[in-house]
């Protein structure tokens, strides 16, 4: 914790599933549900809306239904009442509300998207995480950019001067070993980390999501709806992101003319609502079907004296 007006916190997460975090478009491209990705280097990523509404839905869900109608958009509707909207309210404060004309207020967690750090790829050196100086800028760690046709390798990985990535090969610079110091990342994965281009690496973790065929259900039959094959994309299982949270002290806030969460825990509240949010990301999943075995995501690290 700093006495900054606000206080930056970086999460790193391990997918436990294949992850659909899906553009609402049908039919673009090869596939019929794509994901979301970054405009300019088209890589894939968890926007911070989808990672903030599931953690407000699961932070809600930890406190025991102390907060029932805080979790969901908040437009009152029929016997749905809306948001709560009071000043002590960890969720309507951490995650923000509406009360549609009323009031209003933004949230003191403000989320990032989450992009890709390690990209796990197979090679005829067994799996490899693959990852480019770019994504390893905003965690801190420069290298330089190895040349297109070029990769850097860390000492886990064996390859006889040649390495494949997928359908792709490269040459392996062996007199330059990758050694990456990220203690929330596993020594199993910085073992095996491959340093290519950024331009690569947007190709290789395109030429290399997951695509799978599933079968639309007739909700009404139960049975397979005829001619209802269809096709989705996913972030690997393996795959590792890194995404930020902006939490902002309440003490510079009012709800009405109350200083939020004043009598409940001040800006350590909002970090442990975020985080009660963030640890059930493992079991309960992001992204959409989750009820095909998709979207668990395990975060690595919790700042001292959160959830965990
Ligand atoms: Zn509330």
């Amino acid at each position: 914790m700093n006495n900054e007006p606000y206080e930056p916190l970086r999460y790193f997460a391990l997918a436990l599933d294949p992850i659909h975090v899906g553009t609402g478009g049908m039919r673009l491209g090869r596939v019929d549900m794509s994901i979301v990705r970054e405009p300019g280097t088209n890589l894939p990523k968890i926007p911070g809306t989808s990672l903030a509404g599931v953690a407000r839905t699961y932070a809600a869900m930890q406190e025991g239904g102390k907060f029932p109608y805080c979790a969901g958009q908040g437009q009152s509707q029929g016997t749905y009442k809306g948001h709560c909207g009071q000043p002590d309210c960890p969720i309507c404060t951490t995650f923000g509300f509406s009360k549609g004309s009323e009031a209003s207020f933004q949230g003191l967690a403000q989320f990032s998207d989450a992009r890709l750090l390690f990209f796990p790829v197979h090679s005829l050196a067994g799996p490899v995480w693959v990852t480019c100086p770019e994504a390893l800028k905003d965690p801190g760690i420069t290298e330089a950019e190895p040349a297109d046709e070029q990769v850097r390798v860390a000492d886990g990985v064996k390859q006889g001067g040649r390495l494949n990535l997928g359908w792709l090969m490269f040459n392996v610079k062996s007199n330059e070993p990758l050694v990456l110091n990220l203690p929330q990342v596993s020594q199993e994965i910085l073992n095996h980390a491959v340093l290519v281009s950024n331009k690569m690496f947007s190709h290789i973790a395109n030429d290399n999501l997951e695509v799978r065929t599933s079968v639309s259900i007739d909700p009404q039959t139960g049975a397979a709806a005829e001619g209802a094959l269809f096709t989705y994309e996913a972030i690997p299982r393996a795959s590792v992101l890194y995404f930020d949270v902006i939490v902002s002290d309440p003490k510079f806030y009012k709800i009405g003319n109350q200083t939020p969460l004043q009598n409940n825990g001040g800006k350590q509240k909002v970090v442990e609502t975020v985080e009660k949010g963030l640890t059930l990301f493992a079991s309960l999943g992001v992204g959409g079907m989750n009820t095909r075995g998709m979207g668990r995501l395990r975060v690595l690290n919790f700042s001292a004296g959160g959830a965990q």
